[in-house]
């Protein structure tokens, strides 16, 4: 790994034009170790020049040829895997196995899947008879879908090579160019990809990646006339401000925030699976993912037997320097993120949150570990379902139990909240299992399983957990301007 990054614009690694660089800290030390582009309006002008020229031409390249690009990428990515899941790892706290079996599995499946997405693309005709007295109107339509120009691509720091594939695997597959901004929390893993991007032989220009941070070079990106496209994963506050500064140029945008995502299991459920992954929904890369199941309402006739136990699968999770082998929960991303979920852990006591485990910084595993960000699996009982905690997202491993005594409150308690993410319902009742799926206010519903991610399928998040949807068939439309051309015959 290099200790100190650079911009990738227009196949050219260069440093930043101010010169000034930020740290990157490793999360399981606290100490750190390399330095990352500090860049300004400046580099994101540089580089979405360089993705606007290079943007006639690419959007010109045959999808076979843009395919085999992409392919070459993954192949790549799946090459270097344990290189970048160490990487990963590293600039992120997480435990080493989970990069290597999710993080950089999934960026090179993203690259792949829009691949071969862009060969098995059909485009709708209407038929028209308006037929009159005396003057028939009769016509074909059909829908051109064409590349809308430069995306700007801005990913959040949680699952940092998969989320910015996500959105640059379908952006340029369908033609657009690309200026993204990965979080500066965790920068290495969008620089490797530079590295590989240009190994792999896109032409210069078509993805560039400016380093940065948010208030400067990705509001710079947000608010440049020359991006049509933003597509962005992070906070819901974020997200407002970006919705706020895009409008004035009538952007397209596409917003993937937080979430509070209520997990639902009823007594009639498999108990056994149910905590099981009710533990892995809370505590998965230490509770930062923004489909976590952070909120669990429990049936009020099982809700003791599960607190203990899901407790003890908490208390069970191995928490450990994230590159050991067999370490189930890493750190967490940052010192002031650990402050703040320490905070609402604090206020949940304040609240008459009873902490039935955790609720505290964890011991450091080893030596080199002593200033890391490690906090420990934590579950609570006993809040009021309108409480802060249980209101806003704390994303850490933090996970709060209530119990309900019929469907009705469990669909109420589920809703209250303004995030819209995601849901999972565990029951073995065929009946209640859809009528809850109707019934929840998320884009996801997960029945008797959490994460189980098909990329075909749509991917977002309604209220205030984001507008719009990625994945499949909704992110080859997302990128691309539909155009209808009438025939008239
Ligand atoms: P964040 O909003 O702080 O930052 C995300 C990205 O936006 C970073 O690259 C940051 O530099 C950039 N940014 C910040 N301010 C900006 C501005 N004014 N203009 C342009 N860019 C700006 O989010 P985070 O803390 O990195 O990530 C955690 C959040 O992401 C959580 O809320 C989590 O739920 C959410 N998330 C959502 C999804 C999803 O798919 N819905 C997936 C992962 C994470």
């Amino acid at each position: 790994m290099p200790d100190t990054l650079a911009n990738l614009i227009n196949n050219r690694f260069e440093p930043p034009r101010s010169g000034q660089y930020l740290d990157t800290i490793e999360p399981a030390t606290g100490k750190p170790y390399a330095r990352l582009p500090d860049s300004s309006a400046d580099d994101i002008n540089a580089a979405v020049d360089a993705a606007k020229r290079a943007f006639p031409a690419w959007a010109a390249t045959p999808p076979a040829e843009r395919s085999r690009l992409l392919l070459r990428l993954a192949d790549l990515i799946d090459r270097d895997l344990e290189r970048l899941a160490r990487a990963e790892s590293i600039d992120t706290g997480k435990p080493i196995s989970l990069a290597r079996s999710v993080d950089i599995p999934r960026a090179a499946a993203n690259f792949r899947f829009f691949a071969s997405a862009i060969l098995h693309t059909e485009s709708a005709s209407h038929q028209t008879n308006l037929a009159g007295a005396g003057d028939p109107q009769r016509a074909i339509n059909y829908t051109l879908r064409q590349p809308r120009g430069v995306a700007g691509l801005i990913s959040p720091w949680n699952l940092p090579l998969y989320l910015l594939s996500w959105k640059l695997a379908p952006a340029l597959a369908t033609g657009n160019t690309a200026v993204a901004k990965p979080s500066e929390v965790t920068p290495m893993t969008a620089h490797m990809l530079s590295e590989l991007a240009v190994e792999a032989g896109f032409p210069p220009g078509v993805l560039n990646i400016v380093h940065g941070r948010g208030a400067s070079a990705g509001a710079a990106l947000v608010s440049h006339p020359d991006v049509p496209t933003i597509s962005f994963t992070g906070g819901t506050e974020t997200g407002r401000a970006i919705a706020h500064a895009g409008a004035d140029t009538f952007k397209r945008i596409s917003l993937e925030l937080g979430g509070k995502n209520p997990n639902l299991v009823f007594a009639d459920a498999d108990l056994e699976r149910a905590i099981l992954e009710s533990v892995r929904a809370a505590f998965t890369n230490q509770g930062q993912v923004c489909l976590c199941g952070s909120r669990i309402l429990v049936e009020r006739s099982i809700h003791d037997e599960f607190v203990d136990r899901l407790v003890q699968g908490a208390k069970a999770r191995r928490i450990g320097d994230p590159l050991d082998e067999s370490t189930e929960h890493g750190a967490l991303a940052s010192e002031d993120h650990l402050k703040k979920v320490h905070a609402y852990v604090e206020l949940a006591k304040r609240l008459g949150g009873q902490i039935r485990c955790g609720g505290a910084r964890a011991q450091a595993p080893n030596d080199r570990c002593a200033g890391g960000y490690f906090y420990e699996p934590t579950v609570i009982t006993g809040l009021d379902p309108a409480c802060r905690p249980q209101q806003e997202e704390i994303f850490g491993p933090v996970t709060i139990v209530t119990p309900f005594g019929s469907d009705d409150e469990a669909i109420a308690i589920a809703n209250s909240t303004p995030f819209g993410l995601a849901s999972m319902v565990w029951t073995n009742n065929l009946t209640r299992a859809h009528t809850m799926a109707e019934r929840l206010d998320s884009a996801i519903v997960w029945i008797n399983c959490w994460m189980l991610r098909d990329l075909r399928t749509p991917f977002g998040g309604m209220k205030h957990s984001g507008l719009g949807r990625e994945g499949g068939n909704e992110a080859l439309r997302f990128f691309t301007e539909p155009k209808n051309v009438c025939i008239r015959y």
